[in-house]
């Protein structure tokens, strides 16, 4: 296939030139002219040319949670996530008892990827976090760090948990971190640690924040807290839930110009009643009440989001003032790097998977590739 006529995302911003792919990897010129006889032409004028984003933290949509732990729950969520251009996802389990992770761990490594989205990856959000800073998470299943646990999890999972979330201000905790920092993403987060145990813990082996400023010791100018620690530790990525509701639009300028676009995560955080009308809805056995673009518990905690991670990028750009460029680049380039999959997704060079996105000026969806294959798409929820 020969992309012609689009303006395509690189890291410098968009270009106008041709992308060349072959048996569903993006090639090289030369490569993809060999079979020229039957070269498909898709003809990308006045549209925005964009790799497939890729949600790393993120529940459901479609009225599925990931923590059902059924096949059926992980394919109606590829499914939805391809027809909204969010072509690798990372879904993210709750708080739950150890056995119920476990089962989830399973189903997800028994996926085959056959349809929609690639799941290329696990995120455990719990169960070794803070009372104190729970948001929606289920205080009765809340433990302190075990390593036979998460080994067992991984195992389960055939090595599919890429990232997993920890309150570091407990002994336990920290020390977990140190003991698998080599082979997971350690995240800080729904953690109350000040600012001098956040950096104990990046220099532990930490290396990711989950969602931002939400569930976390907020930044006070004489406790700076996790953000502030972040801030100081310059190889730390930041996750930002940009559906609108969870961080007001100057704390979003503000974080883009404190971190940096290199650092900055776009994530959604979504809920199962994503894609679906205003109800009552489930996530980790809690009732969640769903008007409009706010999910809240019984006590109005909000409870993740229901909006896709395109439609973060959307607000984002539509209504923060964050160039579209950047907005991309936290969409889809970071959380790749920030799971360690760059190598095969997150951009549109030479050799990696062809998955991207046909956008028009306005952000609408004119296409969805996975694997160089047209997806089904969905343009309304
Ligand atoms: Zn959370």
């Amino acid at each position: 296939m020969i992309i012609k006529n689009g303006l395509v995302f690189t890291e410098n911003g968009f270009e106008s030139k041709e992308l060349y792919i072959k048996d569903g990897i993006f090639s090289t010129e030369t490569s993809a002219n060999q079979s020229q006889i039957t070269e498909e032409i898709l003809d990308a004028t006045g549209l925005y040319v964009i790799p497939g984003l890729t949600d790393i933290h993120f529940h459901g949509c479609m009225g599925q949670d990931f923590s059902n732990g059924s096949l059926e729950a992980i394919e109606a969520i590829a499914k939805y996530q391809a027809s909204q251009g969010i072509t690798t996802i990372c879904p993210a389990t709750v708080t739950l008892p150890a056995d119920q992770i476990s089962q989830i761990c399973e189903v997800a490594a028994d996926y085959a990827n056959q349809h929609g989205s690639i799941l290329c990856g696990i995120n455990l959000e719990g169960p070794f976090l803070s009372a104190k800073k729970k948001g929606a998470q289920n205080e009765a299943f809340l433990q302190r760090a075990d390593l036979d646990k998460f080994q067992a999890w991984q195992k389960s999972a055939k090595g599919l948990v890429k990232l997993i979330s920890i309150a570091p201000e407990f002994p336990e905790n920290m020390a977990f971190i140190r003991e698998v920092k080599d082979s997971v993403t350690v995240s800080l987060g729904h953690s109350n640690a000040d600012y001098e145990t956040a950096m104990k813990a990046f220099e532990a082996g930490a290396s990711h924040v989950t969602h931002l400023f939400n569930g976390m010791s907020p930044l006070a100018h004489r406790n700076p807290g996790v953000p502030g620690a972040a801030y100081d530790c310059q190889h730390a990525m930041v996750e930002l839930i940009g559906d609108g509701v969870h961080i007001h639009p100057a704390m979003i300028r503000t974080a883009f110009s404190i971190y940096g676009a290199d650092r900055i995560v776009l994530i959604s955080d979504s809920l199962e009643a994503t894609g679906m009308s205003d109800g009552t809805y489930q996530l980790g056995g809690q009732e969640v009440t769903v008007k409009g673009n706010l999910a809240t518990l019984g006590d109005g905690t909000i409870a993740g989001s229901v909006t896709n991670l395109m439609d973060c990028v959307r607000y984002l750009v539509k209504e923060v003032g964050i160039p579209l460029e950047t907005a991309i680049k936290c969409a889809a380039v970071n959380p790749a790097k920030s799971i360690g999959i760059y190598d095969k997704y997150g951009s549109l060079d030479v050799g990696k998977v062809a998955n991207f996105v046909l956008l028009d000026k306005d952000l609408n969806l004119k296409g969805v590739y996975i694997c160089g294959k047209k997806q089904t798409q969905k343009n309304k929820k």
